[in-house]
């Protein structure tokens, strides 16, 4: 059985959820009785794969929102609990979703195996991030020539290029793509360097350069919500890849020859059956997910059970061929422009 880890986008939409699902103790509480909630298996579901093998998952809501980012306690327990939930229930692959998966690296959960009586394991749980790579390095293929951009000549710019999936992102668009020239943005400079020198190449740009030069940007890095960006330095047309979460880029850049694609989501050939999508906001939620829940559904459904995404810098080029290759086999395919064109060409 695979599992996912997710959470609402906020509290407002938490709260409609839990009255939706009929826990309305919970829905009517304020932020400090969220804090305390138990993390809930919410859905059962079944997937036949394009293959035509059935899997089994469940869906687990962390009871996490954004706004307790800033607890950092309470955000630590949160993903505990629930990965604590996944174990007990006997799953075997479990997806560490939206906000999850940086609270367990940023907050270096890995010290804390122990959860009262279970000892987790980590054999039983990946962070869906070599996935999530292949899929942006994959949108960026498909999607760039459909603008006009010849890849071979492209500038791109990665906007979390020292991160787990940037770093992925960037060793696929070095050796496999083949693209023009790579700019490599972070703020610490030590990282930068290092990933330079193992790519060897790539240039170390600040976030407004890389942006006035950069026929493609890929974003994966969370970033602040106030960050002003102005359009106008901004190549005509220009490919962006919102990777990060939440995903909001479409409100800053979106149109005149400025192209926002969700990255690192990928829609299933046919509907699932489920309603945990919707709390992720998906367009086609009976269909698109994000990349990281994928991953989980692609190890169950090739019997690879170990925590195939795990820790930082630690995603190889094989591993994403390994991932890439099961996830058309099982009927995925990555989200592409065509619809966003439309709107943003109208
Ligand atoms: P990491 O923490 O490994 O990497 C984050 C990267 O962003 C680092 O290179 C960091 O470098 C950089 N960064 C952070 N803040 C800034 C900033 N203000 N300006 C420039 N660079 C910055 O994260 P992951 O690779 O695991 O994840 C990256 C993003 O992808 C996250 O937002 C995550 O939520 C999202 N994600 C999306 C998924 C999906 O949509 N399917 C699935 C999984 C993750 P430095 O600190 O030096 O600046």
């Amino acid at each position: 059985m695979f599992g996912l880890i997710g959470h609402s986008t906020s509290f407002n939409e938490a709260r409609k959820k839990a009255m939706d699902l009929g826990y309305d103790h919970i829905a009517e509480g304020d932020l400090d009785v969220w804090c305390s909630a138990p993390p809930q298996l919410v859905e059962h579901v079944k997937v036949e794969s394009a293959t035509g093998k059935t899997i089994e998952g469940a869906y687990i809501d962390s009871c996490f929102v954004p706004e307790m980012l800033g607890r950092f306690k309470t955000a630590r327990r949160k993903v505990l609990n629930a990965m604590e939930l996944a174990q007990k229930k006997g799953i075997s692959i479990t997806a560490l979703g939206g906000f999850t998966s940086i609270i367990f690296e940023n907050f270096k959960l890995l010290q804390n195996k122990q959860v009262r009586n279970t000892t987790l394991d980590w054999e039983r749980f990946t962070t869906g991030n070599t996935h999530t790579a292949w899929v942006i390095a994959r949108q960026l293929e498909i999607n760039a020539p459909k603008l006009g951009i010849e890849l071979s000549k492209a500038r791109v710019a990665v906007v979390g290029a020292t991160g787990d999936i940037g770093s992925a992102v960037c060793r696929w668009l070095s050796q496999r793509t083949g693209v023009g020239e790579l700019l490599l943005v972070a703020r610490q400079q030590e990282p930068l360097k290092e990933l330079q020198e193992s790519l060897q190449g790539g240039e170390i740009l600040g976030l407004e350069s890389a942006l006035s030069q950069a026929d493609v940007v890929v974003w994966v890095a969370s970033l602040p919500k106030k960050l002003e960006i102005d359009k106008s330095n901004i190549r005509r047309p220009c490919l962006m890849i919102d990777g990060g979460y939440p995903k909001n880029l479409d409100e800053k850049f979106a149109g005149s020859g400025i192209h926002v694609l969700k990255g690192g989501i990928v829609e299933f050939f046919k509907d699932i059956g489920w309603n945990m999508m919707e709390i992720a906001e998906m367009e086609i939620p009976q269909r698109q997910m994000f990349a990281c829940f994928a991953e989980a559904m692609l190890l169950e459904f090739e019997n690879c059970h170990t925590n195939f995404s795990w820790g930082r810098n630690n995603i190889t080029l094989e591993k994403m061929d390994f991932i890439g290759e099961a996830s058309v086999r099982h009927g995925f395919s990555v989200l592409s422009l065509q619809t966003d064109m439309k709107a943003s060409l109208a």
